[in-house]
């Protein structure tokens, strides 16, 4: 129970007192946020927002936004989403503010990321069910509009879903995406302000790889930003920033830091395009037969490719190299950068260890990892210095 005074809440916080990395929790929703609280997080380093568009209710306005034929179709249901946003982020913001001094947190909602075929009604099923359709006869109002909906769907359908019309690639072709989610996060953001509460909203872009893209991305923001500060009669504080999970926006990252007010490296995405490994099958299929085959007597000795799971622990051979690029190149082109890390890695100790070792500022996990995560912070920071002295 961690809301009773015991041995481990105690060292949890002499733990505190000696770390520098601050430990934030990745949190879609209040409970999430408030369960991180309990555990010490410090701050929401990850807010993913696809998630919010999966729940039943909202899933079939977000069909018709995905499949929409016209601009006008797609605000319309657009403007249908809009109000659940808000309420979702009026709720997380509220879960993260200190009832002593009515001060949020800091919030990171990263806006939608979505590999769209998650969203979309199975191809494949909808093909079976056309084929059935043709071949019972009849049903013709029903076989056009699942025809209808076939080519629809199959007009989006990518063989790469994870590499294909995701991130910030969504809102860069439908620009009123990012404009209802920035209205839905700032609005919420102003709601709370007027009741009193001073918030901290930062707004994260997914999948940059180009310093143009994040300029396009934070001109839509800044325009919708002024109007919802004219709209509630008082300027709206916020921070800009961006993932650093591709290699490509690693290696340019002293072009994207003066666009930035905070990196946050995606080591998932970072290390399934480093490795050129699928994130979703390298570790159900063959990461684990091929790292237990290269360790067969025999091999062993001759190649040492993977020591260990790189999606647990950040391989510094690779997507460590590519952090510790990007921190030196953001740092120098932005001094004044916020650097954090929020894939799955920001609770893994050894990883921690990295963390504070290249000088991020925070390391951000699941909220039950934060515990974990504050003595590992610890940890590293003791040996650093006893290595120092
Ligand atoms: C990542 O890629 O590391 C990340 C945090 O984003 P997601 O897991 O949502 O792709
Ligand atoms: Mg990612």
């Amino acid at each position: 129970d961690f809301d009773k005074e015991t041995d481990l809440k105690k060292l949890l916080s002499w733990a505190d007192g000696f770390r520098k990395l601050g430990v934030w929790a990745n949190a879609d929703y209040p409970r999430d946020a408030k369960r991180a609280i309990t555990f010490g997080a410090e701050g929401i380093g990850l807010c993913r927002t696809e998630h919010m568009f999966m729940e039943q209710e909202r899933l079939p306005i977000v069909q018709k936004m995905i499949l929409a034929k016209s601009k006008e179709e797609r605000q319309t249901a657009l403007d249908q989403l809009l109000p659940f946003q808000q309420s979702d982020f009026k709720g997380i913001f509220e879960a993260m503010v200190d009832p002593e001094n009515n001060e949020g947190y800091p919030v990171v909602i990263r806006l939608i990321d979505p590999p769209l075929h998650e969203f979309l009604p199975s191809y494949e099923e909808l093909l079976v069910d056309v084929t059935r359709l043709e071949t019972q006869g009849g049903h013709d109002a029903e076989l056009a509009e699942k025809r209808q909906l076939l080519e629809a769907v199959g007009s989006m359908r990518e063989m790469n879903p994870m590499l294909g019309l995701r991130g910030c690639r969504l809102g860069l072709l439908f620009p009123e995406i990012n404009v209802m989610q920035t209205r839905a996060i700032l609005g919420a953001a102003a709601e709370l302000e007027k009741a009193g509460k001073k918030l901290h909203p930062k707004i994260m872009i997914p999948l940059v790889g180009h310093v143009n893209e994040l300029k396009e991305v934070r001109r839509q923001l800044e325009s919708v930003a002024k109007e919802i500060a004219q709209e509630a009669g008082r300027p709206i504080d916020y921070k800009f920033g961006t993932m650093i999970e591709l290699p490509r926006a690693a290696l340019t990252a002293d072009q994207i830091a003066p666009v930035a007010d905070f990196f946050s490296f995606g080591t998932n995405d970072l290390t399934q395009t480093t490795f050129g490994y699928s994130r979703d099958d390298a570790e159900g299929k063959f990461l684990l037969k091929y790292v237990e085959g290269l360790e067969e007597p025999g091999l062993k000795d001759k190649v040492k490719i993977l020591p260990l799971n790189p999606f647990q622990t950040l391989d510094r051979d690779g997507v460590g190299q590519l952090v510790a690029m990007a921190v030196e190149k953001g740092r120098k082109a932005n001094p004044d950068i916020e650097l954090g890390i929020c894939g799955e890695h920001g609770g893994d100790p050894d990883s921690i260890e990295f963390c504070n070792q290249v000088g991020l500022d925070y390391v951000s996990c699941s909220p039950f990892r934060v515990p974990v995560a504050r003595l590992a912070a610890a940890q590293a920071a003791l040996t650093h210095t006893e290595k120092d002295r």
